[in-house]
């Protein structure tokens, strides 16, 4: 494959579908997914950019949060990351790539629903890392449901609490620690905006994250503290095979964008880079589209 900065055709430079089924139960194992997503293991290039910051990442195993942990590593940043027990070997690949980039990586399992996680998570960052720059809250819970009649107090509640109240503990958790220059990114959808029957309850968590961080932006720009929202499109990561989506669907997928294919993974990285260095410094409370062609509005 040529290298990200040879000029190319976007739309054939990543896989396509037809993708295999590949059902997984939740929250699945990036390494069992094919083809495997591209993450940037082999093709991200750091420039010093984050040198020193100290990045905490959560969902930091898989998918996009993987692609943002190897990106700031490589970018200078120490990074802890943050995951399901159940996704250990996930995580353990990360943080070899991370220790690989020469900075330091911080494995911090731990259930986001539970506010007392979310409360300890943060202060094991700070004190793991001396310190915390960069908050990008990632982790999600996603299942596809058929109908409304399908989607129960348990779902609604569990969802409403990895995606929302999570993001609400960890800022709050947060907010003391973090000097002025530095940066908290959240990671919304196109579902905030263009929300599918089938995700009831998760398109109400990414339009609600949205809104969270504009308004927790305005809060903190006045201690120097910049906040913004990353809404991808559909990216190849394994939320989607492990319920995300239903399985049919998972053959598709993507096919629908502008390019005919997902993002990969890595293409986000260059974002989650901007929004957390110094030269992103007049940008806050921005909502980051980078959906495939759709748009955001
Ligand atoms: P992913 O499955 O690789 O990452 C999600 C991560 O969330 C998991 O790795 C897991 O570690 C974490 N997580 C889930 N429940 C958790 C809990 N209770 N406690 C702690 N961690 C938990 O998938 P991804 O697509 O990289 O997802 C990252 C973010 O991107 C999510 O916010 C998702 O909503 C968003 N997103 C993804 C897509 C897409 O098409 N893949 C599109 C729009 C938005
Ligand atoms: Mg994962």
């Amino acid at each position: 494959m040529a290298d990200r900065f040879t000029m190319q055709d976007p739309r054939h430079q990543f896989p396509a579908p037809p993708f295999p089924q590949q059902p997984q139960s939740p929250p699945g194992l990036v390494s069992e997914m094919r083809p495997a997503p591209d993450h940037g293991e082999k093709s991200y290039a750091g420039f010093g950019r984050l040198l020193g910051r100290k990045a905490l990442i959560t969902g930091g195993d898989s998918g996009i949060g993987r692609a943002a942990a190897i990106a700031y590593a490589r970018e200078g940043a120490d990074v802890a990351i943050n995951y399901l027990p159940s996704e250990q070997s996930d995580a353990e690949e990360v943080l070899g790539y991370i220790e690989k980039a020469g900075t330091k990586g911080v494995a911090l399992p731990g259930d986001v629903s539970d506010e007392k996680i979310c409360q300890a998570l943060i202060e094991d960052a700070v004190k793991q890392l001396s310190g915390l720059d960069i908050l990008v809250i990632n982790a999600a819970r996603q299942q596809a449901r058929k109908s409304v009649a399908e989607v129960s107090s348990e779902d609604f509640d569990r969802t409403l609490k990895t995606n929302l109240y999570a993001l609400h503990w960890l800022a709050q958790a947060a907010v003391p620690h973090l000097p002025p220059g530095a940066s908290i990114i959240t990671t919304a959808s196109i579902q905030a905006y263009e929300p599918s029957a089938h995700l009831l309850d998760y398109a109400t968590t990414k339009a609600g994250i949205v809104a969270y961080t504009k308004a927790l932006s305005t809060q903190l720009i006045e201690k120097g503290i910049r906040v913004n929202a990353v809404a991808p499109g559909p990216f190849w990561t394994v939320l989607q095979p492990s319920g995300g989506q239903f399985p049919e669907k998972v053959e598709t997928f993507g096919q629908d964008s502008a390019f005919g294919r997902p993002g990969q993974p890595v293409e986000l990285a260059p974002v989650y880079v901007l929004l957390a260095s110094q030269e992103g410094s007049y940008i806050t409370g921005e909502v980051f589209g980078v959906t495939g062609g759709k748009g955001i509005a």
